[in-house]
């Protein structure tokens, strides 16, 4: 059995991994690669395998770094079988053509910019149609715990990665030997999803490292932080932003909100769920409470339930998002991007981000070189999409809400897998090398750090 790095590899973007066994070829996510310039290039690249060469595709989640080049990989020759659970199958239908709609929008504008220069833009990566070619080719969606013969003498199961709904840890059984993938680790006691499961007895694991050298704060300190940040801004006649990721932490800030709600914490204000793409994914988590940890899932067989409780507004066209901007106060509003790079959060910072009486919470991670980061790292005026913004409002950060396990969870799942070979994957390389000697300190494995287009035998 052999395993080709083809992405996550000392990057936490563009997870793909190619296994060779059985005389089959199967792929484990097919992700796009996200930040930096020289990482987005890679999105444009050949793959480093040929497409029609491959048997099958299985995605851990429906995250765009692991399912993101999913139409990409279709245009370019596979037409093999795409295997995930229902809810990463129905997730991934709405974040793929998501995706193709902002890359044809991007490249309408860069064309258009690149014509006045006389010289030519790059063409989308993909558009619709290829994300409806690449949709008629997901095929059965296995359960938890199941045992599904995917290719030749290939097995493969699913088990509960308690990342997002619908994540899983993927495990392959082929040749007599066991290969397991962390996909991305959910964190412990998160709203709505399980905790992860313990991992199968393996040969040989690929584990995240996402935060493999830091330890998360506690989401009751979060909670607490959120709620203050409500009670201060619509305590004192002001509108609060909270820019937010479309898929799970918007769910989950939902779910907080109306924990808080239900126990008489939130002072009298509207909710808005400001984006046609988390509506989406809302609707999506409402159809599948089975999947919900015991506690989501008796909170969701009341009514109200955390998707549906009076203050709560979804806004979905344009001109009910416009219309937010007639409040002066009294307005929690949830809407995307998380990191302020685009979408309608911009809209309510322009009207919101001068007033004192305001604030923004952020719930995620702002990268380097966000709109979302430079608020976070204190400007005092900062460009709105072209105009200037004196920030006045209150600025709160709150990273609990993470959906990723730290390095203690991280190390604990990997003792519990007990397996001799451990490659590290999906990580920058400082929770990659904080991992590798946690690991070797606490365990006595040497973990190897996965090389991009690296081959190993397992
Ligand atoms: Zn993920």
């Amino acid at each position: 059995m052999h395993v080709t790095f083809c992405g996550a590899a000392e990057t936490v973007t563009g997870s793909c991994h190619l296994i060779e066994a059985s005389g089959k070829r199967i792929l484990v996510d097919c992700g796009m690669f996200q930040g930096e310039r020289s990482l987005r290039q890679r999105n444009r690249e050949p793959f480093p395998f040929e497409p029609s060469s491959i048997d099958c595709l299985v995605l851990s989640h429906a995250h765009l770094d692991h399912c993101g080049l999913v139409p990409k990989l279709v245009r370019d020759g596979f037409r093999g079988e795409i295997l995930c659970t229902p809810p990463t199958a129905e997730i991934a239908r709405v974040i793929l053509a998501d995706s193709a709609h902002i890359q044809v929008e991007d490249a309408a504008y860069r064309a258009r910019k690149a014509r006045r220069r006389g010289e030519r833009a790059e063409p989308p990566i993909y558009d619709m149609g290829d994300v409806l070619d690449a949709v008629s080719l997901f095929g059965r969606q296995p359960g938890y715990a199941e045992v599904t013969r995917i290719a030749g003498e290939v097995d493969l199961v699913l088990h509960d990665a308690g990342h997002i709904l619908g994540s899983s840890i993927v495990e392959l059984r082929a040749e007599g030997k066991t290969l397991v993938f962390s996909g991305d680790l959910g964190n412990l006691h998160q709203p709505i999803v399980q905790d992860p499961s313990s991992p199968p007895a393996a040969d040989a694991v690929l584990i995240e490292s996402t935060y493999g050298d830091r330890r998360h704060k506690t989401i009751e300190d979060s909670v607490g932080e959120l709620r203050e940040a409500i009670q201060t801004v619509i305590g004192r006649g002001g509108n609060l932003l909270i820019p937010s990721f479309a898929l799970e932490r918007t769910q989950e800030v939902l779910y907080e909100i109306f924990l808080m709600w239900r126990k008489r914490e939130l002072p009298a204000c509207a909710i808005y769920l400001d984006s046609p793409l988390a509506i989406a994914t809302t609707r999506i988590f409402a159809r599948y409470p089975d999947w919900f940890d015991a506690e989501g899932q008796a909170l969701f067989a009341t009514d109200p339930n955390p998707f549906s409780f009076p203050p709560l507004r979804f806004s979905q066209t344009t001109d009910e998002s416009k219309r937010i901007n007639a409040k002066s106060g009294g307005a929690v509003i949830i809407a995307g991007s998380g990191m302020c790079s685009g979408g309608r959060i911009i809209h309510h910072l322009r009207h919101n981000l001068w007033n004192d009486r305001c604030g923004i919470v952020f719930v995620g991670y702002q990268a380097a070189g966000t709109l979302g980061r430079r608020i976070v790292d204190g400007a005092d005026r900062v460009n709105v999409f072209g105009e200037e913004v004196s920030v006045r409002a209150s600025v709160w950060t709150v990273n609990g809400f993470s959906s990723h396990a730290d390095q203690p969870i991280l190390v604990d799942w990997l003792r519990r897998a007990g397996a001799p070979k451990v490659f590290l994957v999906h990580g920058e390389l400082s929770g990659l090398q904080g991992l590798a000697s946690r690991v070797k300190q606490d365990l006595g494995l040497d973990a190897r750090i996965a090389r991009w287009k690296e081959t190993v035998e397992i």
